[in-house]
């Protein structure tokens, strides 16, 4: 079937959540995408954040043709050794101790919301049990995480919401001391905002907020969902701030596409979970985390930490150059290949525009380009994304006069 057929078909039966474009990818490998019709792109999106990797990277395939032909899954009930070295391996490479595993972003960051609460109830009773977040934050579309997101888009329609999240604006240490109460338990924060639109905050914001946790007692969660796994040139993006939090969670990107997600903690914090207090059917089956394993071992062994941090410093300075030459890009911020491009106009048309000319690309809160392309992306691949947005810059210009 070609494209047209496909999106004929999915007009019949797949449900309206998302706006999709017009476009039906059935084959990839590395930065490469192919369609139904067997046109070409070069994928800046990555999944979302998802193919650091790249598409169909051998070593991926490999552990999960090999596992599918073992094992696919066996319940917790049972002791699963892919879930155990993946755990092993996640926990020597960071600060925590003890990892859960489940299926998704939403469901780590559910899992992360349900730890502190009880953590909290445990140690100080059952007053304690609000959850500051972010104005922009993301973090989920189940009740929980919908009701912890700071984005009324996001919340609208599906009151009443969980109740005990309050939302401050992002980097501002000050609100979040002033949101403090008796009832809080815990603060929620994404290290760089990446659906809000790749916000990074102020040096020293994070060594506060952390400070300000010590001085209170409270849990510092870090969704780590989107700039985890090598993304920022770092395997976690809390290491570039100089501290550490007590939860930190994880999911796009660290099974190589295969759909995870984990919650990791220090052993203090995750002793609140004992046997029955949380669970999953799928969490960390043997055939994801195969996949994870495999993945998270070429992030650490195949130097693609510091290739991320080269690589993302070259597509900062193009995307630099392209900011010097149209008026109508206001800012371009962005650590490793975690990368936006704000704009003084909305970026739809842009991204419509890269698709015609096989370029996938993204708009986060609707004026944001997002570029977070592989992490294995070279620079050839820049530079050729670059020639086809500097060609649609041009035509979108005023005076071109290819826009009315
Ligand atoms: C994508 C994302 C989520 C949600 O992940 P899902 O796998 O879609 O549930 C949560 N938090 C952040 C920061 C994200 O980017």
């Amino acid at each position: 079937m070609n494209s047209q057929q496909w999106i004929a078909k999915a007009d019949q039966y797949i449900m309206r959540t998302y706006g999709r474009y017009p476009l039906v990818p059935v084959r990839g490998e590395g930065c490469r995408l192919w369609d139904a019709d067997g046109k070409e792109y070069l994928d800046f999106l990555a999944g979302v954040a998802v193919n650091n990797l790249g598409h169909c990277h051998p070593k991926v395939v490999a552990a999960l043709q090999q596992q599918a032909a073992e094992l696919i899954h066996c319940s917790n009930y049972y002791h699963i050794p892919q879930q155990i070295e993946l755990a092993e391996l996640l926990c020597r490479h960071s600060f925590a101790d003890k990892a859960f595993f489940c299926n998704s972003g939403a469901e780590a960051n559910e899992a992360a919301i349900k730890l502190a609460r009880k953590y909290s109830l445990d140690k100080f009773g059952p007053e304690r049990y609000e959850i500051i977040t972010a104005t922009e934050s993301f973090h989920g579309r189940t009740m929980a995480t919908v009701s912890a997101t700071g984005q009324a888009k996001v919340q609208k329609f599906f009151d009443p919401l969980l109740h005990g999240f309050h939302h401050v604006p992002f980097d501002n240490v000050e609100a979040l001391r002033a949101a403090v109460t008796p009832n809080t338990c815990a603060i929620m924060l994404e290290p760089i905002q990446g659906e809000g639109g790749v916000n990074i905050p102020a040096p020293g914001y994070f060594q506060a907020v952390r400070q300000l946790c010590n001085e209170r007692g409270l849990l510092l969660i870090f969704d780590e969902v989107q700039v985890g796994m090598g993304r920022t040139g770092k395997l976690f993006a809390y290491e570039h701030f100089g501290i550490t939090p007590d939860i930190m969670t994880l999911a796009k990107a660290l099974a190589g596409g295969a759909p995870i997600g984990t919650m990791l903690a220090k052993d203090e914090v995750a002793a609140a979970f004992t046997p029955g207090t949380h669970g999953s059917t799928f969490g960390g089956n043997p055939l994801v985390t195969a996949a994870a394993l495999a993945t998270v071992r070429t992030i650490l062994e195949d130097g693609i930490l510091n290739a991320t941090c080269e690589i993302g410093d070259y597509l900062l300075g193009e995307l630099l150059t392209l900011k010097e030459k149209y008026p109508f890009v206001a800012e371009v911020r962005g650590i490793g290949l975690m990368i936006g491009m704000g704009l003084t106009i909305p970026g739809a048309d842009i991204v419509k525009m890269g698709h015609e000319r096989g370029l996938l690309l993204n708009v986060t809160h609707d004026t944001v380009l997002r570029f977070v392309p592989p992490l294995i992306v070279t620079k050839q691949e820049i530079d050729r994304m670059i020639v086809i947005l500097d060609g649609i810059f041009a035509e979108i210009s005023p005076g071109s006069g290819a826009k009315d």
